[in-house]
């Protein structure tokens, strides 16, 4: 069926971006910012049906790699400004992260990460037992060597952040439609030519995929394998507390991470490492008992409370760490933005506005290089040690 009228899907376009999600919709935002018009995104469910719908909301410059910290830190600055910007409050709270090392190994991996954030200009600093205790006096301490401690990251509530970017990609014309699958990308002579979905057909010399953890899924309509794969990362959170933990306390050993929203509630998580690779966005019991147990030995006195939510989403884990940007060589016109593992969140705001420079003016080309998907191919590896969950 193809559908005519006001709200229909346009036969053309000339950027169709598949994805509704944080990544999906700060790149149209930014593109349609830039200048550019007829810009369509299609979500196959809701706007935060997926990971951006479903994460922890944290958002920070400590990182292992010099790339990361530098963008994350424009990203940060991105964040404190969306709400004025976009008129939506977020919820942007910047108490701080605190990474936890329980060996003497982790904490020299820690330190050499956090001179690498200080050459950016970040005040990150390792601190010891006591001035753990002073941030977070609940935390059992005894069994933690030292920390790394940067007051300036923090936690977003991620859903008025996507609203923010959809209502903005209105204002600027871009074209929204959720609900509408996208089952096939087309191409004549080997170059990308339109998207197909059972809604109708929409011809468009440019297709991003900001498909998250389906990114695999839609490649592979055009023949193209991506090195990443889903994995279901599970979530929860408790009832509210009055307000008492400052920052976002993770433990890069067993991924458990956890923070105090606005609302009271702590949310947090931790990895679960049976689960096999694939879309699953199922709750299990397993999980809970995994986190509920590392979550009292972190902090005994959340041992008594009570758990009202429970979730799960997709990770868009790449073998090296980093995402899959940029162009496709085997397809023409066609354009990733995906494989940002379980931080993606944080780097929609900066990513968005760098593909925009870069595809429309050529700039920031040693990035869309470097993670490049076809680093894969020329063996050029690349590395991230402070990934969580
Ligand atoms: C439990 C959990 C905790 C996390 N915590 C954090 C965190 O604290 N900080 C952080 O920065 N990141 C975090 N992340 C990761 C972050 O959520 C993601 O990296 C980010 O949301 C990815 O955004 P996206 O727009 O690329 O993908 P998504 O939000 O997954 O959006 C992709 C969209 O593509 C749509 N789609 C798929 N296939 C099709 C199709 N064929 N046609 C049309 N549409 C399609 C989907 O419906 C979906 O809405 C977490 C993730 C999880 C699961």
């Amino acid at each position: 069926m193809v559908e005519r009228g006001p709200g229909a899907l346009p036969e053309r376009a000339d950027t169709v971006i598949i994805g509704g999600g944080i990544m999906g919709l700060s790149t149209a935002w930014n593109l349609a910012l830039a200048g550019e018009k007829n810009i369509v995104v299609l979500d196959r469910t809701y706007l935060c049906g997926g990971a951006s719908g479903r994460n922890g909301g944290g958002v920070r410059a400590q990182w292992s790699s010099e790339t990361n910290i530098r963008l994350m830190k424009r990203s940060i600055a991105l964040c404190s400004d969306f709400a004025t910007r976009m008129r939506i409050n977020v919820w942007f709270r910047r108490g701080g992260y605190l990474f936890l090392a329980r060996t003497d190994e982790r904490a020299r991996q820690l330190e050499a990460s956090a001179e690498l954030q200080r050459d950016a200009g970040l005040p990150t600093r390792i601190i010891d037992r006591a001035e753990i205790r002073e941030i977070v006096p609940e935390l059992d301490v005894s069994r933690v060597v030292a920390a790394s401690w940067n007051p300036d990251d923090g936690v977003v509530f991620p859903w008025p952040f996507v609203w923010g970017y959809a209502r903005a990609c209105a204002q600027l014309g871009v074209a929204v439609h959720t609900h509408t699958d996208v089952t096939e990308i087309e191409t004549v002579g080997g170059r990308v030519s339109g998207v197909v979905t059972p809604r109708g057909r929409i011809a468009s010399p440019r297709v991003v995929v900001c498909a998250g953890a389906w990114s695999p899924e839609l490649t592979r309509m055009v023949g193209v394998t991506l090195p990443s794969h889903p994995h279901r990362h599970e979530i929860c959170s408790t009832e509210p507390l009055k307000p008492f933990l400052r920052p976002l306390v993770g433990d890069l050993a067993d991924g458990l991470y956890f923070s105090q929203s606005m609302r009271g509630e702590i949310v947090g998580g931790i990895s679960n490492p049976v689960v096999p690779s694939g879309v699953d966005q199922e709750s299990s019991l397993r999980f809970l008992g995994l986190y509920a147990r590392a979550l009292a030995r972190a902090m005994p006195v959340l041992g008594e409370v009570k758990i009202l939510r429970q979730w799960a989403g997709c990770y868009d884990l790449t073998p090296d760490g980093n995402p899959l940007v940029g162009d496709i060589d085997a397809v023409p016109g066609l354009y990733l933005l995906s494989g940002f593992m379980g931080h993606g969140f944080m780097m929609a705001p900066i990513m968005g506005e760098l593909f925009a420079r870069w595809l429309l003016h050529g700039e920031e080309r040693a990035l869309f290089e470097r993670w490049n998907l076809r680093r894969y191919a020329e063996g050029r590896l690349l590395s991230e040690s402070m990934i969580l969950g």
